[in-house]
């Protein structure tokens, strides 16, 4: 049984149909990534669940309970849902333990519970008393997960929680947000529109385009089957190049002959090159430097081939400069898509 059942939910407003057929299932105990770039309708998903929306269509389940689309809408505070929101996550009047203690009995407002949440989310206890203004963003940030964790939320519900955060930061604060939440086997839904933080935090990445759900699967499904070109673009920054299929499981492209991951459909196809496929050697097709960005470890190389351009990811060290030639081939299978038919 999942945690969160959606089926096929649609909300629209005036202008836009914000989440369209929607289908989803949250395991017990996981995290799942929304991903999709801004507009997309991640927010209007999440209140949805958390019941400040109404869906048009469908239905939405907590365990096998409808909450909504099957008679009167259960209330958001009856749903048992943590949510922290986008931004203006903490009541600037509260002090952390106010914060953190404000969804609890008031019994428990002073109890251990404060404690125990600062310890799960990884801030020291003399952090009780300081004010929201007294922290950093991260430590807001993990402030308002306690908050959400506090009184045991069936499932959580987290707005591009890091969005707001420098890049070190966001990192270490999403590592620790992941981890409280596995502690606590909590059930939750991470918005984002960064592809690196829905791949490394989540056990499945659900991605959202113009309010459709076009793929969800664990983070290896989506990186490495991803289910069309403008997915593998958005996901694994891959290049496609237009190939013909050839012999067996091989296309040729511009970059040469490559092999496919599955037998191709159709003669002419897309295919789908990661940056991380592309390798300098010898013996493949030659290439011009057009521009590096070294990040010590790795470095992305853009280049030209002909009239393809491409991205590759090298290692740091042996990275080329900019304006070198440099000889590139494809490696490992790759995937093929059928050619969109031209009119
Ligand atoms: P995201 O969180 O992915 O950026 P949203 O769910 O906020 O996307 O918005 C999805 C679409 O729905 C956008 O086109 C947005 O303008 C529209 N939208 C969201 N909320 C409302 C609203 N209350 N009234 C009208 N349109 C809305
Ligand atoms: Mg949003």
């Amino acid at each position: 049984m999942s945690a969160l059942t959606m089926t096929g939910v649609r909300k629209a407003f005036p202008d836009t149909v914000a989440v369209d057929d929607v289908s989803l299932h949250v395991p017990h105990g996981s995290l799942t990534a929304v991903l999709g770039p801004s507009g997309c309708g991640k927010t209007t998903l999440l209140r949805l669940i958390a019941g400040f929306l109404v869906p048009d269509a469908g239905t939405i389940a907590f365990d096998d309970r409808i909450v909504a689309g099957n008679g009167r809408p259960m209330p958001p505070q009856e749903r048992k849902v943590g949510y922290v929101p986008q931004e203006g996550a903490l009541f600037p009047h509260l002090d952390v333990a106010g914060n953190i203690g404000f969804g609890l009995p008031r019994a428990e407002r002073d109890s251990d519970r404060i404690d125990e949440m600062l310890d799960l989310v990884e801030l020291p206890r003399v952090f009780r008393s300081r004010q929201p203004h007294e922290l950093s963003g991260g430590q807001q940030q993990r402030v308002a997960l306690a908050r959400a964790l506090a009184p045991r939320p069936s499932v959580v519900l987290l707005d591009e929680p890091f969005s707001s955060l420098d890049a070190s930061l966001r990192e270490s604060t999403g590592r620790a947000v992941a981890r409280a939440l596995r502690a606590v086997r909590a059930t939750g839904l991470l918005v984002t529109h960064d592809q690196s933080e829905a791949l490394s935090l989540a056990d499945q990445v659900a991605v959202l385009r113009e309010g459709r759900l076009i793929q969800a699967g664990s983070p290896a499904d989506v990186y490495l089957t991803p289910h069309d070109p403008e997915l593998a673009r958005f996901v694994g920054g891959a290049t496609s190049l237009t190939g013909r299929s050839g012999e067996g499981r091989t296309a040729t492209c511009a970059l040469g002959t490559v092999t496919l991951r599955h037998p191709a459909s159709a003669d002419e196809v897309v295919l789908v090159i990661r940056p991380d496929q592309v390798v300098l050697d010898p013996d493949g097709v030659e290439a011009h430097v057009d521009e590096v960005s070294f990040y010590g470890h790795d470095a992305a190389l853009r280049l030209t081939t002909g009239s393809t351009a491409l991205v590759a990811r090298v290692p740091g060290p042996s990275a080329p400069a900019a304006g070198d030639t440099v000889r590139i081939r494809v490696h490992g299978a790759v995937h093929a898509y059928p050619a969109p038919v031209r009119d």
